[in-house]
């Protein structure tokens, strides 16, 4: 649904989730920077994250490591030489491509016969098409790219393109234009193997090209757990099973960064290698997969918008002998956000063989020597910010029979990852009191969470500013609040305000004092 996208690219622009980097000068593709709401949403991503499978956890630790990374890490992890994406040249538009993500497209083909040229009395009979495959181009442009064709035969001739007639009746065939080449009938060339990763050159000896100076920029941040594990594991006394968790940046050269944040070169992964006994391999990898569903479906990803690929034999890694992929119903297809994945020994075989260190694991009970298996669920978080994105959005026809047409745009947001938990408002901008009232509730609410304050218009419209953006909660300060409402029971509304729900855009009064905690609840 290329509409339902866009809507909410521009909803992000708009109310300043996402921006594209460098934009003012033309943009760098594939990196995008967060702005302030963006930001707000990706740290609750990671914050319920990090608590679900590390505070909450006995047996995850957390680490940080370092992007740079040493070049024989990634030779040993196999990813020097190894990673690497088919990529494909489009003759045509000059392109480059992801060759294993090519879509079949249909256009129309218009073929010429060849050329001549009156004045000099040259001509060509060169069959040549041209391939149109993309909206609103008509024939003129498929004659301006075939006289550019024949044009290039003159240029090596001196001769001037002027009055250059193309020759033969000019056809034109509905077909799939992925596979066409004016010459020879195909329009990509043979894939080669693009190298995705960021090599960059370090210290002062990086100007006179000392191959030593050579690092990368890491393309995941499972590597630098595998080479920490034994200090992990010394520093902290810890036994099988035991995981070790990372949220950071990666980078890869994608070929073709596409599907807004979807597929960017810079990204943010939060991954858990979880290292146990080889005979429980299987059983952890169907736990962490279930972990992880229910995990989604906590931050507000329902579990049938989710899909479970599990990767038959021959399309696993070859190392992997039980690999899933989760996916999400994006607007623009069923893609992955996350892939669990039971890896063996090969990662940390790998680096022991290459380091020659002592990887293994002592099993003091049973005396048992050998290097542990991993399970490794790998999420990635701009594609959950993303997929939070396209699940909360939401335009609901409010219109009243007879009224104006009324669309409410609303972020449904679960109030765990909701950038702004909470925003607080005097009914009256010129009421002293509510407008003191209404910032020492916010002073105490920040605290604890990030609150907006919001004096401008009518309540009404305040109300849809904070649907927007997903903010779950309204908070009202009137006057009842002050005791002065027109009602009996006014003195008994004294040191109430009313609470808005975003959802059901139900308000209920309740304490003051009892704001923080019914907020609590519902943000945890
Ligand atoms: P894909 O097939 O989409 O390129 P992958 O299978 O190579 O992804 P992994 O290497 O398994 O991805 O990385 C784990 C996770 O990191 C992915 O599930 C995804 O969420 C995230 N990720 C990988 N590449 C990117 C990217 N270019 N942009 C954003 N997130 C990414």
């Amino acid at each position: 649904d290329p509409v339902r996208m866009e809507k909410i690219v521009s909803l992000c622009k708009r109310k300043g989730f996402i921006f594209q980097s460098g934009e003012l000068y033309g943009g760098l593709n594939g990196c995008w920077d967060l702005g302030p709401l963006g930001t707000e949403l990706k740290r609750n991503v990671k914050e319920m994250w990090w608590r679900r499978h590390v505070q909450e956890r006995d047996d995850v630790l957390g680490m940080d490591g370092s992007i740079l990374t040493h070049q024989e890490v990634l030779k040993a992890s196999g990813h020097v030489g190894g990673f690497s994406d088919p990529m494909s040249d489009c003759l045509l538009s000059k392109a480059r491509l992801r060759a294993d993500q090519i879509e079949p497209q249909s256009g129309t083909a218009y073929h010429f016969t060849g050329a001549k040229h009156e004045e000099s009395g040259w001509s060509v009979e060169r069959p040549y098409s041209v391939l149109l495959n993309q909206p609103n181009q008509d024939e003129n442009k498929a004659r301006k790219t075939a006289r550019e064709y024949y044009s290039q035969f003159l240029s090596d001739k001196q001769i001037s393109p002027k009055k250059l007639e193309l020759l033969g009746e000019t056809t034109s065939e509905e077909k799939d234009v992925t596979n066409y080449n004016p010459e020879n009938g195909s329009l990509l060339t043979e894939p080669r193997e693009f190298e995705l990763m960021f090599k960059t050159y370090m210290g002062a000896s990086a100007e006179d090209g000392d191959p030593s100076a050579l690092a990368y920029l890491r393309p995941e941040t499972a590597q630098s757990i595998f080479v920490q594990y034994k200090n992990v594991m010394d520093s902290n006394r810890v036994k099988l099973p035991f995981g070790i968790a990372q949220i950071g940046k990666s980078f890869r050269n994608e070929i073709n960064p596409r599907n807004y944040i979807f597929r960017s070169r810079e990204f943010e992964q939060m991954e858990i290698e979880y290292f146990c006994h080889p005979s429980d391999g299987l059983r952890l990898t169907d736990e962490w997969l279930e972990n992880r569903l229910a995990w989604y479906e906590e931050v507000g990803i329902p579990r049938e918008k989710l899909h479970i690929l599990d990767i038959p034999d021959g399309e696993r890694a070859h190392y992997s002998q039980k690999t899933y992929d989760i996916e999400y119903e994006f607007p623009f297809g069923i893609q992955e956000l996350e892939g669990v994945a039971y890896r063996g020994d090969y990662d940390l075989g790998k680096h022991k063989e290459a380091s020659g260190k002592p990887l293994e694991y002592f099993d003091q009970e049973t005396k048992e020597k050998f290097i542990p298996h991993v399970v490794e669920p790998s999420a990635g978080c701009d594609r959950t910010v993303l997929a939070l994105l396209c699940e909360a959005f939401d335009e609901e026809d409010l219109t009243k029979e007879g009224g104006k047409p009324d669309i409410r745009t609303v972020m449904h947001f679960s109030p765990k990852v909701a950038p702004v938990k909470a925003a607080v408002f005097p009914l009256l901008k010129k009421n002293d009191e509510q407008v003191r009232i209404a910032k020492e509730i916010q002073k105490e609410l920040q605290q604890w969470m990030n609150v907006d304050y919001d004096d401008g218009g009518a309540v009404g419209r305040r109300y849809r500013r904070q649907d927007e953006i997903g903010t779950p909660f309204c908070i009202t300060v009137d006057f009842e609040t002050l005791g002065e409402g027109e009602g009996d029971d006014a003195a008994d509304l004294k040191g109430t305000v009313t609470i808005r729900e975003r959802d059901s855009m139900e308000q209920t009064r309740i304490a003051i004092d009892d704001v923080l905690a019914y907020l609590l609840k519902r943000i945890r």
